[in-house]
C-alpha cells in the first residue's frame, strides 16, 4: 500500500493567492476636478469637455464633494476607516489618453482603508480584507482605427477624461476564482446599492486587475505576483484567473521561476500574455497635487454619512430570510442587485405567498433574463402583472402546465397575463360541462384502456386523463378531467 507520506513527498500543491485592484466609475453629476458633465457615455465625441479636463496649462481643478461623499460612503460600507486628513498626489506618467501627463490620484492618505467585504457560498462565509479605497481620475479614451493607407492611428475622445474613479483595493486573501467572482459581484452589489456605480464591466464602468501568485500549501510567505490586466466580464475575470494560476503551477512544476510582470487577457484565445516586466515598470515619481488643498472629513460629516446609508445585502438577505421565510440561498440570489432584489419585494407586497414570488424571479425570469441578455431594468413584466399573473394561477384562469408559457409570452410582449390568455386561448377549461364533452371523447376513442382500468389496471387512469390533455391543447384542468374520469370510468 502506498502511504500518504509517499504520495504527498513527490509534488508540492500549490495555493493561489489573489488581490484585487477594481476601479469604479462614481455616478456624480460632474467630473472629479471640474464642471464638466460625467455622463459622457452617450455623447458625441469630445462635447463634455473644458480647460480642466483637456488639462490646458493653467487651469486648476476643483475637489468634487459628491465624489468625496460617494468614497466615503463606500468606505464605511466595507467596515473600513475614513482618514481624518487625506490628500491629492500626482501620479506623473505618459500616454496619449492622460491629458495633463499626469494623474490627480491618491497615494500614502487614501481616503478609507482597512476594511471588509464579506462572501459567501452556501452556508461557509469568510471575510476579505479591503486595504484601501482611494479617489482619482479617468483618462480619456482612445479609439484605434485602420487608415485608408492601411495604416492604424488613433483617435482621442477626451470625454471620459477626469470622470471620478474609485480604486479598490483587496488585500491578497482570495484563494480561488471562485472566490474572486463571489468577491466581485458582493463588491459591486454593495456599489449598486450606495448608488456608487453602474457596475457594468461590460460597459467599463466597472473594471478590475488581478495581481496572482501561488505558493506551496501550507507557506505563509507570498510568492512573486503577476498583474492581470484587459479583463472585461465577470466571466473574463473567471477564466484569466483560472488560466494563470494553472501557468504560474506549470512553472514553478517544471523548475522555473516567476517573473514579476504585467500580463494581458487575451479574451479570444484565452491565455495571459506577457507585456511588461518589472524592469519596465513606470516610476511615478508621486508628489503631492500642489494645485489642491488637503482635506479634513469632519467627523460628524462622516457620522452623518454612515446615518444615511442604506440597507446592504448581507442585511437584506437576513431580512428576506427572517421575513419572508425563504431560503438562504434563494435570498443569496434575490439580493445579488438592488433592482432584483427590489422587483421581488415590490411582487411579494401584491402577493401573499413570498416564496412563490422567489422561486418565479429566481427560476423563469432571471432564465428569461439570461436568455435574452437583457436586465431587469428593461423587463417588461412589472411586479403587478407578475403578482396578477400568480393570482390567476390560483384562481385556476392560467393553469399550472401553461403558467410559464403565459409567463414567456407576457415577457416578450408586455401583455398582461389576461390578455395574453384570451389572446391565446390558453384560458384553462373549467367548464364542467365542456370537459364532460371530451372526457366521454376520450373514452369512446380508447374503449381498451376503459376495459383495462374496470379490469383493475389503475395506470389506464393517467393515459385517459393524457388524452383529454392532448384533445384541449393542455388547457383543460387536469384536476377536474381527473375527477370526472373516476367518475364516469366507476360507472
Ligand atoms: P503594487 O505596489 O504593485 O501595486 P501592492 O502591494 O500595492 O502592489 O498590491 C496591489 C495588489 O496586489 C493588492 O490587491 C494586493 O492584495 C495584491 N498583492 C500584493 N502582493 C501579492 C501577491 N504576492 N500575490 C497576489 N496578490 C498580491
Ligand atoms: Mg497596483
Ligand atoms: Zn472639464
Amino acid at each position: 500500500m502506498i502511504t500518504s507520506e509517499t504520495s504527498t513527498s513527490k509534488a508540492t500543491s500549490y495555493e493561489p493567492v489573489i488581490g484585487l485592484e477594481v476601479h469604479a466609475q462614481l455616478l456624480t453629476a460632474s467630473k472629479m476636478y471640474c464642471g464638466c458633465g460625467a455622463d459622457y457615455a452617450d455623447e458625441p465625441p469630445n462635447t463634455r469637455v473644458c480647460p480642466v479636463c483637456l488639462g490646458l496649462p493653467g487651469s486648476l481643478p476643483v475637489i468634487n464633494q459628491a465624489a468625496v461623499e460617494l468614497t466615503i460612503k463606500t468606505g464605511l460600507a466595507l467596515n473600513c476607516s475614513i482618514a481624518e486628513a487625506t490628500r491629492f498626489d500626482r501620479k506623473n506618467y505618459f500616454y496619449p489618453d492622460l491629458m495633463k501627463d499626469y494623474q490627480i490620484s491618491q497615494y500614502d492618505l487614501p481616503l478609507c482603508r482597512h476594511g471588509w467585504v464579506e462572501i459567501e457560498q452556501g452556508d461557509l462565509s469568510w471575510r476579505v480584507g479591503i486595504r484601501r479605497v482611494h479617489l482619482e481620475e479617468d483618462t480619456a479614451r482612445l479609439v484605434h482605427r485602420i487608415g485608408p493607407n492601411g495604416r492604424p492611428y488613433a483617435l482621442v475622445d477626451v470625454n471620459r477624461s477626469g470622470v471620478p474613479l474609485m480604486e479598490i483595493v483587496s488585500e491578497p486573501e482570495i484563494r480561488s476564482a471562485d472566490q474572486a467572482r463571489l468577491y466581485l459581484m458582493k463588491l459591486r452589489a454593495i456599489l449598486q446599492y450606495l448608488g456608487a456605480c453602474t457596475g457594468s464591466m461590460e460597459e467599463g464602468s466597472f473594471r478590475c486587475d488581478a495581481n496572482v501568485s501561488v505558493r506551496p500549501v501550507g507557506s505563509t510567505e507570498l510568492g512573486t505576483k503577476v498583474e492581470v490586466k484587459n479583463m472585461n466580464s465577470f466571466r473574463a475575470v473567471y477564466r484569466a484567473l483560472l488560466y494563470e494560476v494553472e501557468r504560474q503551477r506549470q512553472v514553478l512544476e517544471s523548475g522555473g521561476q516567476i517573473v514579476q510582470e504585467t500580463r494581458g487577457w487575451d479574451d479570444t484565445r484565452g491565455v495571459t500574455v506577457g507585456q511588461r516586466t518589472k524592469e519596465f515598470a513606470e516610476d511615478y515619481r508621486y508628489f503631492p497635487e500642489p494645485d489642491l488643498p488637503p482635506l479634513y472629513p469632519a467627523r460628524a460629516w462622516v457620522e452623518e454619512i454612515r446615518a444615511r446609508l442604506p440597507e446592504l445585502p448581507d442585511a437584506k438577505e437576513e431580512r428576506f430570510v427572517a421575513h419572508y421565510g425563504l431560503s438562504r440561498y434563494d435570498a443569496q440570489n434575490l439580493v445579488g442587485s438592488s433592482a432584483t432584489a427590489d422587483y421581488f419585494e415590490a411582487v411579494a407586497r401584491q402577493y401573499p405567498n413570498a416564496k412563490v414570488v422567489a422561486n418565479w424571479v429566481t427560476g423563469e425570469l432571471f432564465r428569461l433574463l439570461n436568455a435574452t441578455q437583457t436586465d431587469l431594468g428593461s423587463v417588461r413584466i412589472s411586479p403587478a402583472g407578475l403578482a396578477e399573473m400568480l393570482h390567476l394561477l390560483d384562481q385556476g384562469v392560467v393553469s399550472q402546465r401553461l403558467a410559464k408559457q403565459v409567463f414567456e409570452e407576457m415577457f416578450r410582449t408586455g401583455k398582461s397575463a389576461r390578455e395574453v390568455v384570451a389572446e391565446q386561448g390558453l384560458t384553462q377549461i373549467s367548464d364542467l360541462a365542456e370537459l364532460e364533452a371530451k372526457v366521454q371523447e376520450a373514452m369512446v376513442a380508447h374503449p381498451q384502456s376503459v376495459a383495462d382500468y374496470r379490469a383493475g389496471k389503475k395506470q389506464a387512469l393517467g393515459f385517459l386523463v393524457g388524452q383529454v390533455m392532448k384533445s384541449t391543447r393542455g388547457k383543460a384542468n387536469p384536476a377536474v378531467v381527473n375527477r370526472l374520469l373516476v367518475e364516469k370510468l366507476g360507472k
